[in-house]
């Protein structure tokens, strides 16, 4: 089962199971969806509405207001990879924030700020959070888990490092595409290992398995839950393999018309064309940089 956010015409938001070619069903909408995914997300659950792809906006599944939490440094080939080696691999993980707004979904162009060379890949997965976690062990917080996508966790590597913290350079308008939602209990334990490769223009630059994250969806998810409280629709960014491009000789960043795929077994491929500052401008319609706002919200 694949799951995506569809904006309607009259503005709503909906939460949508893909169909047949070309076709979604409506399941809630999603503030409705989130308030119970396990429900909506059964099987046996009914649709609706049945959609044309063609006819709606493709947005991802996400409340507006969901905290988009993200691992730096969970794969130990990355960490030796970048240039924090030197402190070996931290007891914790680095964590750090993207705003909804700067998640898009397959499909969609991201566009390379002017102050940037380029935009740096970083293939993984995100999972999303099903249930409300307050101080939650390690197996209550992954039992809580209702899903995950393919992510790609594009950075703009100037604007990262220009000080210790990242969000400016994780941020980037519509740099963190999300493919569609795919129920846990379809993917399984990414601590079983599933393939996450990324592909730059048909090139393999990164192939990795989950099975080498250093800090796993559970133990992370609990750690957080220890000091704030997790809610439904909650994203937790898992952190890429090795082979992002900065770090190689010599550098290697995405730029206009280069065409970027992540690919994780039993979630997808996510597709992104890559453009230029100027599509940054160049926009002026209401919604390109709001990916989830729903009826309710915008009332
Ligand atoms: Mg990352």
């Amino acid at each position: 089962m694949k799951i995506i956010g569809v904006r309607l015409d009259d503005g709503s938001v909906h939460v949508a199971r893909l169909a047949g070619p070309g076709s979604a069903e409506l399941l809630a909408p999603l503030e409705r969806f989130w308030a119970d995914p396990q429900a909506h997300l059964a099987p046996e659950a009914t649709a609706t509405a049945v959609v044309l792809l063609d006819d709606v906006e493709q947005v991802p599944p996400v409340l507006p207001g969901a905290k988009v939490l993200c691992i730096g440094l969970n794969y130990l080939k990355h960490v030796e990879e970048g240039s924090y080696s030197a402190d070996g691999v931290p007891p914790f993980p680095t964590l750090f924030a993207r705003w909804t707004s700067s998640l898009s979904v397959d499909g969609a162009t991201v566009p390379v700020p002017a102050n940037e060379p380029g935009v740096d890949w970083e293939g993984e997965i995100v999972a999303y959070v099903g249930r409300t976690l307050v101080d939650a062990g390690p197996d209550e917080a992954l039992d809580a888990v209702v899903g995950y996508s393919v992510f790609n966790d594009l950075t703009s590597r100037t604007a990262q490092k220009l000080t210790s913290q990242w969000i400016l350079g994780k941020n980037g308008d519509r740099s963190g595409p999300l493919g569609p939602l795919v129920p846990a209990s379809e993917v399984g334990d990414l601590r079983d290992g599933l393939r996450v490769t990324t592909r730059v223009n048909g090139e393999t630059v990164q192939d990795g398995r989950t099975d080498q994250m250093v800090y796993t969806v559970g133990e992370t998810l609990s750690l957080v839950s220890r000091t704030m409280t997790l809610r439904p629709g909650d994203l937790l960014a898992t952190g890429t393999p090795s082979g992002v491009g900065y770090s190689r000789t010599p550098p290697w960043l995405l730029t206009p018309g280069d065409v970027v795929e992540v690919d994780v077994e039993r979630l997808g491929v996510l597709r992104t064309p890559v453009v230029g500052n100027e599509a940054r401008h160049a926009h002026g319609h209401a919604h390109d940089d709001v990916p989830a706002t729903s009826a309710e919200a915008t009332r």
